[in-house]
């Protein structure tokens, strides 16, 4: 009689230490490790078969017990812009995306979190599908072992326009499907991979983690990591804000702000990265960029003004380039540092807020989440 076999572990679900208790448990030494992430991350194999500096037997048992495993691509769509976007299995009938946004000096990837997001912002696509699942350490992780695979393979070509675009992932934005911070568990031990000299070898200034205001978690975050951290404001005040986004009715904007200097004090960070999208006659008059002005200045902050990107059903529309403009300069002119991040992939529904995967609802049926909130056929 055979039992059936036990599930294999994903590696890319393992921090080091992780790794180094897996590896003594299948009998090798723990430095063998770091052989592995080697192989994993530097050189982007996932056979254990091609691992020829590890004996053997150890590979056999590997071959066994574990696997190396991104997740599964269901689609591919490519931007006249050179962005790219994954649509990535979670299950048999639901998916996350990723997106892959080169610029001259430097390769984006925005990953995801979540499958959906429990939030319900009011302005954000991936609101409306509602919340189906946290993604695995695994997925997160995959998403970018996954990407940087793919790009390799596809050599240096795809330039957009005449300048040569960066094809290789140079940072990770977790600023995709999800609230990371409500991911909490998985996210972590994801971005721990991301830095590690052995595992993506990124520097913490080129992994941002965005967060739409958890408070708890941000101290949490600053006990534990020192990544850099993005926060999805969008309004002056809290009355706006409470609409927009509203986690605020819970953690309101002085303690968020609060949360955000503790953070940098702690991790030794620069800054902190206020996104704010431009909603057209809702957060966007000049007297609205001077409250936010008032809020910001002094502080070691930056403001990086979102165009709103529409999807269907959405009752927003994007403030025009000339109000957003005025609304920079406001913040310019009171010494608080304003960037218009530019639009990028919009022509795939890859551009920010656009993200929308295929998500299964599984908390209250909101109004609004039924169009989007069933399962699409792959
Ligand atoms: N949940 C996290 C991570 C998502 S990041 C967060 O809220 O920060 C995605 C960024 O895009 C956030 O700043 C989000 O507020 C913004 N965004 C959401 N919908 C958008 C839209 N339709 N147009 C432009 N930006 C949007």
């Amino acid at each position: 009689m055979s039992s059936p076999a036990p599930e294999r572990t994903n590696l890319l679900g393992l921090p080091r230490p992780a790794l180094e208790a897996f590896v003594a448990q299948l009998g090798s030494r723990p430095f063998r490790a770091r052989q592995l992430m080697n192989w994993i991350y530097k050189r982007g194999v996932g056979e254990f078969a091609a691992m020829t500096d590890l004996a053997r037997d150890f590979r056999a048992r590997l071959g066994a017990h574990a696997e190396v495993r991104a997740p599964e691509i269901v689609r591919v769509q490519r931007s006249a812009d050179g962005t790219v976007k994954w649509l990535l299995r979670a299950d048999a009938s639901q998916a996350f995306e990723t997106v892959f946004i080169p610029e001259p000096d430097r390769g984006t990837l925005c990953i995801s979190s979540q499958v959906g997001c429990a939030l319900d912002c009011s302005f954000c696509s991936t609101a409306q599908q509602g919340f189906n699942r946290n993604l695995t350490t695994a997925e997160i992780v995959g998403q970018v072992w996954l990407a940087s695979a793919q790009l390799a393979a596809e050599g240096g070509s795809a330039a957009a326009g005449t300048e040569p675009l960066e094809r290789r992932v140079t940072n990770v934005v977790l600023m995709g499907m999800g609230e990371p911070l409500a991911n909490f568990r998985n996210v972590v031990p994801a971005l721990d991979i991301l830095l590690d000299d052995y595992g993506c070898d990124l520097s913490r200034r080129r992994v941002t983690l965005s967060t739409s205001g958890l408070v708890p978690q941000i101290y949490r975050l600053a006990e534990v990591s020192n990544v850099a951290l993005a926060v999805s404001l969008h309004a002056p005040d809290d009355a706006l804000r409470n609409e927009l986004v509203p986690i605020n009715r819970k953690h309101p904007i002085a303690e968020l702000l609060a949360a955000c200097w503790h953070y940098l004090d702690e991790r030794n960070g620069r800054s902190v990265t206020f996104e704010y999208v431009m909603l057209d006659g809702v957060n966007d008059s000049a007297a609205q960029a001077r409250a936010l002005a008032r809020l910001l200045k002094g502080h070691p902050a930056k403001v990086n003004l979102i165009p709103f990107n529409p999807f269907p059903g959405t009752r927003y529309t994007r403030s025009p380039a000339p109000v957003i403009q005025r609304f920079r300069d406001e913040l310019l002119q009171r010494g608080v540092l304003a960037t218009v991040r530019r639009t990028r992939g919009e022509d795939i529904d890859a551009a920010c807020g656009q993200l929308a995967g295929r998500v299964i609802d599984r908390t209250t049926v909101r109004l609004g989440s039924k169009v989007f909130g069933v399962a699409v056929q792959p």
